[in-house]
């Protein structure tokens, strides 16, 4: 059996974009979010509104329309909602997938044959909002890619089972009213094992966890090569 990591890196060639907006030619910048950054110190990115414009800044500044990263990242973004209002939730600050950050609308695109495993509307603040789950065999070996914060449309025609092949539009993404709460971004991730998630997986951890986490959620970059 194929490593699970060199698996993924041979599924796609080059870089394999999974968001289309509205611009004729999109361009990428690297986001920071994490506790690290130091220009975070005045923004509450907690803030939808103020996350979006803090975005949108780096986007105008680098000529870009899609700002992307967050794989491990440790973030201040997730303390004070209601969802990770326990302590030992708070401490679920490791973030488990990429974030491609651009305006809601913009258009999802399956990076690699699959079918629908489930789906699901995680509408609790703070959550996914609308979610996919695609399932994908290559090889005989399975995993799983998670879409999060899509539109409530995404999930209109939705159904366990649907073909995606690659390339295709599964989604797109939604506003922070729906999403529920933040910027518009698609949240991406990789499952090896995904148990008996149906429509949703944890798309972030605690430092306790994350040895586990890491192995069965790996860098999403290994597919999309951005
Ligand atoms: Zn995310």
């Amino acid at each position: 059996m194929q490593n699970i990591e060199s698996l993924l890196q041979s599924v796609t060639t080059g870089s394999t974009s999974i968001l289309k907006t509205t611009n004729n030619k999109d361009s990428y910048a690297a986001l920071d979010l994490s506790i690290d950054n130091k220009e975070l110190a005045t923004v509450d990115i907690t803030n939808a509104t103020d996350c979006e414009s803090y975005i949108q800044q780096i986007l105008n500044k680098t000529n870009s329309t899609i700002a992307f990263g967050g794989y491990l990242e440790k973030r201040n973004l997730y303390a004070k909602n209601a969802n990770f209002s326990k302590l030992e939730e708070a401490a679920r600050n490791i973030h488990l997938g990429v974030d491609f950050w651009a305006d809601a609308g913009a258009k999802v695109i399956v990076p690699v044959n699959g079918v629908v495993h489930s789906f699901k509307n995680n509408a609790v603040f703070g959550d996914y909002g609308p979610t996919i789950i695609l399932k994908h065999t290559v090889d005989g070996q399975t995993f799983y890619t998670l879409y999060g914060h899509l539109a409530l449309s995404s999930l209109n025609d939705m159904y366990v089972g649907k073909e995606f092949t690659k390339g295709a539009v599964l989604a797109t993404l939604g506003t922070a009213e729906v999403n529920v709460g933040y910027a518009p971004h698609l949240h991406f991730q990789i499952i090896i094992d995904i148990k008996d998630y149906m429509g949703d997986y944890p798309g972030v951890c605690t430092t306790k966890d994350l040895d586990f986490y890491k192995k069965n959620c790996p860098n999403p970059n290994l597919l999309l090569k951005m």
